[in-house]
């Protein structure tokens, strides 16, 4: 019974899993996959700009050696010095070769080695010093001025350009604790006029610090941020360094910087944005998903709504009749392989129709709810029950063990219709009747299946309401019999004398005069012979063709009775006819047409109709009210109105049921129902008949109970029309007699 709903729980992981996951790592893997990108250029582009300046670096020291060398030439190529140095005129020396070197190149320390390499003359940090101090370097500059003396004396030019003027050596070393770049020329003729041996000039000994000033000319000049010497190779992570040998390949020292990094400068102006862009496109992602899971969740939920209202009943929210269909051919389908058999119990309302005739639709609807409700409390999970419409049931019963099975929730189904059902406030009492095909028993097919337990049904509601039945195949001869019953019906109304009148006299209950009758109708058939008003009466109205009967038949009496010496010609009308709102007009025509006095007819109606809520039925009883007409209340006591309402029902008899009559003497409390309605009735200014009397002791105790009419076949059976005109004319002579 329960739909085949999706849940959203699975569907979440799946949706999950299948769906958000993969999405949304692909974005991750993408924005990685960018980063990692971005890095990698940026590595890159570091480590070229990076090289970049290391080569700059390799640049500027070889530039910074020749570049001692060349400030030296500005001095050592040059006959004054010549001149000055073969004179040792110390002045001029320490003037033009010392302190100028000092002030204007920047060279730490210049010494002067004669040609026997003697130092001859010393400066330190731009003042004179003694020659002697050269000792400290001389195992530093030792192999370079022998390298120089000796290409000097190999008239080696090697070297030698418009800009390098004479030969020079220069090598990178430590010198009084600094690195320094030493750089040796000899100190020669500019015009050749002085004579010189080669290899025995004057050496000019520059030494440049490459620490101190340098390094921090390094900075402004170069862009080098944060230039520094360093003796080992450490460095913070943001530096780099570069390697400064000397000739013999070892290493002094290393110049430390701080690298430009393009790259990572690019990365850090760019991370925000990125990290933002990245944030956007994931949120967006993930806002995407969040809308379109919303966006499936409601196309699921309307498809859910859709299959729901395709395969159930609004009303009951039961199952439909097409879902019903599928269920059956399921459990068809299963049959073999099961072997199981199954139930098919039809089901329908009895009464229903007066409920909602009198209560209206709501009030219907709200019966129908709950006793859906009901059936559901009823039947188990593998049971299925639908609506098939108005109040018809149907359920499968799967895996029935036998007929007992069946007979007992049968049993409980109709036990459960019969408790009253609140409606709109009241309490309202319905009946409920049940007819039952198996399967396979009954056939393997869906249709003829569903058709067996219906027949089966009409067979419960004919054999008295609030029962259930079995179907057997004679049963299907009935119906077949049934719908031809109809045909012939609408044939009958046709026909004159086909449907007749018969008349059961009603008599004073003291004097057992005969004071009226009741037009009962009679329908003779051809070949059937006399078919009962309880079978083609509810045809009748089932099929419409009610309105034409009561009037065929409320003509007939009021011409037969017009002239009969009785006070009442009581005539059936069923409530369908009253909701006709041309009913009271034609009634009327009918009495004018007869010429009948029309406080002589007497409509019996039963308790459904007054409890019509139509206007049009409230309109029909006020108009024939209005000219005379009377009305009784027919079968009280087996409707579902109480005692308690029969003040307020706007009549002027009421019909005591046969049942009450026949249950006198058997001890159920009927004589004291009976008793009550007459005392009710009489201070109600009610008139009294009751029905059905055919004992004596019946009419015996009536009369006694101030009962005021009597009608039933111990009186007189239900007779033609001239039979009854005999019983009128004895009636006269027997009381001329008398008189
Ligand atoms: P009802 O209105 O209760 O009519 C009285 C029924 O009780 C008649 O049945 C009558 O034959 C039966 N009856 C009378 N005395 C006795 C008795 O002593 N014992 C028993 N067991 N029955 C008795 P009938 O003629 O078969 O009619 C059955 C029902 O058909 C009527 O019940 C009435 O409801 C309906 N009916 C008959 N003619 C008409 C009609 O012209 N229009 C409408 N709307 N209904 C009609
Ligand atoms: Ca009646
Ligand atoms: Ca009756």
């Amino acid at each position: 019974m329960k739909l085949p709903r999706h849940s959203n729980e699975p569907t979440l992981r799946l949706f999950l899993l299948r769906m958000a996951m993969p999405i949304i790592g692909l974005t991750l893997l993408i924005a990685i996959a960018t980063t990692g990108l971005l890095l990698w250029s940026t590595i890159q582009t570091d480590s070229v700009a990076v090289s970049r300046q290391q080569s700059l670096v390799a640049l500027i020291v070889s530039k910074l050696e020749s570049g001692v060398a060349h400030d030296q030439e500005s001095v050592t190529v040059w006959d004054d010095a010549v001149t000055a140095l073969r004179k040792r005129d110390d002045k001029w020396i320490d003037t033009n070769l010392g302190s100028w070197m000092h002030t204007y190149f920047g060279q730490d320390e210049i010494y002067i080695l004669d040609p026997t390499d003697a130092p001859v003359y010393a400066s330190i940090d731009g003042s004179k010093a003694d020659p002697g101090s050269y000792t400290s370097i001389k195992g530093t500059t030792g192999r370079l001025v022998e390298d120089l003396r000796a290409r000097l004396k190999r008239g080696d030019t090697e070297g030698v350009s418009e800009q390098v003027l004479t030969i020079g050596v220069a090598d990178l070393a430590i010198v009084s604790g600094h690195p320094a770049i030493v750089s040796i020329k000899p100190v020669v003729t500019d015009s050749g006029n002085i004579a010189q041996v080669q290899g025995e000039e004057f050496l000019h000994v520059a030494i440049r610090f490459l620490d101190g000033n340098l390094v921090t000319s390094f900075r402004k000049d170069y862009f080098l941020d944060g230039a520094r010497f360093s003796w080992v190779n450490l460095q913070s992570s943001a530096e780099t360094s570069y390697p400064l040998h000397s000739r013999s390949g070892s290493t002094i020292g290393f110049f430390v910087w701080q690298p430009d990094r393009p790259g990572a400068f690019v990365l850090f102006q760019l991370a925000p944005i990125l990290i933002t862009l990245f944030g956007l496109v994931l949120g967006g992602v993930i806002l995407g998903l969040i809308a379109f899971r919303r966006r499936s969740l409601k196309l699921r939920e309307s498809e859910d709504r859709i299959f729901h209202l395709a395969h159930n009943d609004l009303l009951t929210a039961l199952p439909n009749r097409g879902q019903f269909n599928e269920r059956l051919a399921d459990a068809l389908m299963r049959l073999p392989s099961t072997g199981e058999q199954f139930a098919i119990l039809y089901l329908d309302l009895d009464r229903f129709k007066q409920v909602n005739d009198s209560f209206g639709h709501p009030a219907g609807d709200e019966l129908l709810r709950e006793f859906a409700d009901r059936l559901r409390r009823l039947t188990t999970e593998a049971d299925t029950v639908a609506r098939l419409g108005g109040d018809e049931f149907i359920i499968i019963r799967r895996s029935v063990g036998g007929e007992d099975d069946v007979k007992a929730l049968c049993d409980r189904l109709i036990e459960s219709a019969r408790r009253p059902f609140e409606v709109s406030g009241m309490q309202v009492f319905i009946g409920l009747s049940v007819g039952c095909a198996f399967a396979p028993k009954d056939g393997l097919d869906q249709v003829e299946l569903v058709r067996k337990a219906d027949t089966a049904l009409y067979h419960a509601k004919a054999a008295g309401r609030s029962s259930y039945a079995f179907f057997v195949p004679e049963m299907d001869q009935t119906l077949a019999m049934r719908k031809g019953l109809e045909q012939e019906l609408r044939k009958a109304l046709e026909v004159p004398g086909a449907i007749q009148v018969h008349y059961q006299p009603l008599y004073t209950a003291d004097t057992k005069e005969i004071i009226g009758v009741e037009a009962l109708a009679r329908w003779s058939h051809a070949d059937r012979g006399w078919v009962p008003p309880d079978l083609f009466i509810p045809l009748a109205e089932e099929t419409g063709l009610i309105d034409q009967l009561g009037e065929l038949v409320l003509r007939q009496a009021c011409r037969d009775a017009a002239h009969w010496k009785i006070d009442t010609l009581a005539v059936n009308v069923s409530a369908l006819q009253l909701n006709n709102p041309a009913f009271a007009m034609k009634v009327t025509a009918i009495l004018l047409e007869a010429q009948m006095d029309p406080r002589r007819l007497e409509l019996e109606v039963t308790e459904s109709a007054l409890l019509e809520r139509r206007t049009e039925c409230k309109h029909n009883i006020e108009a024939l009210r209005h000219i005379g007409v009377r009305f009784a209340l027919d079968d009280f006591g087996t409707g579902f109105s109480s005692l308690g309402r029969l003040q307020t029902l706007e009549v002027d008899r009421i019909k005591i049921d046969r049942s009450f009559v026949h249950g006198f003497g058997r001890s159920n409390g009927d004589e004291a129902i009976v008793q009550a309605i007459i005392d009710l009735a009489r201070a109600t200014g009610l008139s009294t008949t009751a029905e059905g009397v055919e004992t004596e002791s019946q009419c015996d105790y009536l009369r006694e109970l101030g009962c005021d009419q009597l009608q039933g076949f111990l009186l007189s059976r239900p007779v033609p029309k001239m039979r009854l005109q005999e019983l009128l004319d004895e009636e006269v002579l027997s009381r001329r007699a008398s008189a």
